[in-house]
C-alpha cells in the first residue's frame, strides 16, 4: 500500500494531524474545513443580520462585538458568522450584504475600517 495514501486517509482533513478514527479530529476542525470549502465555492448571502445592537458600553461589555451573520446560498439552514466589528468605529446595515459573497463583505468591512482610520 502507498504510504502517502495511508497518511491522507488517517489524518484530519483540516489540520492534517494523525487521526485514524475519523475524517476530522474535532468539531472545530470540521467547521473550519467546511468554512474554507464554502468560501472557495463563493456562495452569496441571501439574508443577513447583525447579531445584536450596541447602544452603550454596558451592551458592549455584556454582549461583545456585534457579528455580521448570514444565510448563504449553499447552506440555507443556518446562520453563518461572517465577521465581527467594533461598533464605535464602523456601522453596517444588514441589507448592505445581501447578494455579496463572504469575501466581498470582508472587503467592505476592511474598507469601512480604512475610512474610519482616515477620518
Ligand atoms: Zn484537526
Amino acid at each position: 500500500m502507498c504510504n502517502i495514501d495511508v497518511t491522507v486517509l488517517n489524518s484530519c482533513l483540516n489540520c492534517k494531524q494523525s487521526n485514524p478514527n475519523a475524517v476530522f479530529c474535532c468539531d472545530a476542525c470540521k467547521d473550519s474545513y467546511y468554512e474554507k470549502k464554502r468560501q472557495s465555492l463563493n456562495p452569496k448571502i441571501i439574508e443577513a443580520r447583525i447579531s445584536h445592537e450596541i447602544h452603550n458600553m454596558r451592551d458592549f461589555l455584556e454582549k461583545g462585538k456585534p457579528r455580521i451573520e448570514a444565510i448563504l446560498s449553499d447552506d440555507k439552514d443556518k446562520w453563518h458568522k461572517i465577521a465581527e466589528y467594533y461598533p464605535d468605529e464602523v456601522s453596517f446595515h444588514p441589507a448592505e450584504f445581501v447578494g455579496l459573497t463572504i469575501n466581498e463583505v470582508r472587503q467592505l468591512h476592511f474598507q469601512r475600517d480604512k475610512e474610519y482610520l482616515q477620518s
